[in-house]
């Protein structure tokens, strides 16, 4: 359990799920115990229970990117709960028609499936979650759909797989584009401050200041020669 300081009412669980241990978040107001579940890329039940355990209603989907692991649980819990399903951006639908098939490559038929949306998200946009304010930029690169979700007050950021603790995103999918994710990176979302912290699609939280001080991508000293990251999660 992740406590968001700086704010009295909203709790923040991050729920490891999928084979590739994808931070999926429960993101909660105690006052009103409603919530959204963003990246649900699978493992149903136990994001069920997760929610159940703490008294949250879930009242929204919200995914960062179409891939997979973060995307893939998204139809069955939209079924289940009849609730919404909001985000990606719409130039990411060819990664969320190819779940249940791409699961099954990957040796794990059922782990997920195709979902669109209820609502696509651009650049700009707002979602909300019990009175706070939640701010969409759209950061193409590691997919050409992948947005970031971040509330200014709480300094949080849901980052999805275009920055990691000490890495970027993969750019070596299809419509993939490294040029793309730097500028995504440095332009989107170090305006937002050294002191937003950040939740990674995988691994450990970090914040915009930590990483533009030693990430060896997107660091201020190693920008300049940044290679593409292929290795990794997706
Ligand atoms: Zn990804
Ligand atoms: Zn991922």
């Amino acid at each position: 359990m992740t406590q968001i300081k700086n704010t009295p009412a909203l709790d923040l669980q991050i729920i490891p799920v999928t084979p590739f241990s994808q931070n999926c978040s429960l993101l909660y107001d105690r006052e009103t115990m409603s919530g959204v579940l963003v990246d649900p890329g699978g493992e149903v039940d136990k994001l069920l229970s997760a929610a159940k355990d703490k008294g949250v209603t879930i009242t929204e989907i919200w995914l960062t990117h179409g891939h997979l692991d973060h995307a893939g649980g998204a139809d069955e819990l939209r079924e289940r709960l009849g609730i919404k399903v909001i985000g990606p951006h719409r130039d990411d639908q060819f990664w969320m028609d190819d779940i249940a098939e791409h699961w099954a490559r990957y040796g794990h038929p059922g782990m997920g499936r195709n979902v669109v949306p209820d609502r696509y998200l651009e650049d700009g946009e707002t979602l909300s979650l019990a009175g706070a304010e939640f701010h969409v930029l759209h950061t193409p690169g590691h997919t050409p759909g992948h947005v970031v979700i971040y509330n200014k007050d709480l300094k949080i950021a849901f980052v999805g797989d275009v920055l990691f603790a000490g890495s970027i995103g993969r750019t070596d999918f299809p419509k993939g584009n490294h040029q793309q994710l730097l500028d995504s990176i440095t332009q989107k979302l170090w305006p937002l401050g050294g002191d937003m912290r950040f939740i990674p699609g995988h691994g450990p939280m970090s914040t915009f200041g930590a990483e533009r001080a030693g990430n060896p991508y997107v660091g201020d000293r190693a920008i300049a020669n940044s290679q593409p990251n292929t290795s990794g999660p997706g």
